[in-house]
């Protein structure tokens, strides 16, 4: 599993406002990491940087080591896979939505991203499970049953890297924890870096991250931050 550093990187989408201000952080291999903090603040920022959607104005983005300037668009996509908060489906089977991006997956494949997402279940119960249509003339997905999909969508890939991108933020509470439970899981074993603006919702992190204006305020874990509120 490869760790992830962000290495005093400075950051603004325009010049006369910086997001990010010499912004370090490191999410060793394997481990959960966790960054909460007001709307604003930056946090979806970070995700975007990782993904060179943006390049930094100063500083470094390494993963396992690696500048991620130099590394090609292709390997970036398949070795970290996002979870955002408002996933868009297609107006097509399930089959499709969850094979998107890797229109080579094999049936098992798509078979395995549906079962560790949880999806499987639900699915499980229609006549031509992957073929069956979602979207406006098709099923009608709630808000969690679209999530599930996303995951599948992205457990396919089999990415060392999750990026949680307020994954549960849309949902109602008790979808939140069914979710939640489900991304405990498939993180296990993947380095995973997860924005959330509510600590109850990352209980399981080794370490969290408050972000502030673009600067780290305070970092520790879940019983340290609490203590010293
Ligand atoms: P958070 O995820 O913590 O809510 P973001 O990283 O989304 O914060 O945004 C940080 C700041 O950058 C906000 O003030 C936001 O308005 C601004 N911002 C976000 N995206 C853009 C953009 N594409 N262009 C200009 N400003 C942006
Ligand atoms: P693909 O890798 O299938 O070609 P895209 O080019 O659409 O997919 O996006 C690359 C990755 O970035 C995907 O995993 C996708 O979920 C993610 N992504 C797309 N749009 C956003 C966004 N606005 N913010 C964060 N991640 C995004």
């Amino acid at each position: 599993q490869p760790s992830i550093a962000f290495e005093k990187v400075s950051f603004g989408y325009d010049e006369d406002r910086q997001i990010l201000d010499e912004l370090s952080f490191e999410v060793p291999a394997g481990s959960h990491v966790a960054i909460v903090g007001p709307s604003g603040a930056g946090k979806s920022t970070i995700a975007r940087l990782l993904f060179r959607f943006y390049d930094p104005l100063s500083g470094r983005i390494l993963i396992d080591g690696q500048d991620i300037a130099r590394v090609t668009q292709e390997s970036l996509r398949a070795a970290i896979g996002i979870v955002p908060q408002d996933s868009v489906l297609f107006n097509d089977t399930i089959g499709y939505n969850i094979a998107y991006g890797r229109e080579d997956a094999s049936e098992d494949e798509i078979v395995a991203a549906a079962r560790d997402s949880a999806i499987l279940p639900f699915i499980d119960s229609l006549p031509d499970r992957f073929d069956t249509e979602v979207g406006e003339r098709g099923l009608k997905l709630s808000g969690g049953e679209k999530q599930r999909v996303a995951i599948a969508r992205t457990l396919v890939k089999n990415p060392p890297i999750l990026v949680l991108d307020e994954a549960t933020s849309a949902l109602d509470t008790r979808t939140e924890q069914d979710i939640l439970q489900t991304l405990d899981r498939v993180s296990e074993n993947r380095t995973t870096l997860a924005i959330a603006h509510r600590l109850s919702t990352i209980a399981n992190a080794d370490r969290i991250l408050v972000l502030d204006h673009g600067r780290l305020a305070e970092s520790g874990t879940h019983a340290e931050l609490l203590a010293r509120d």
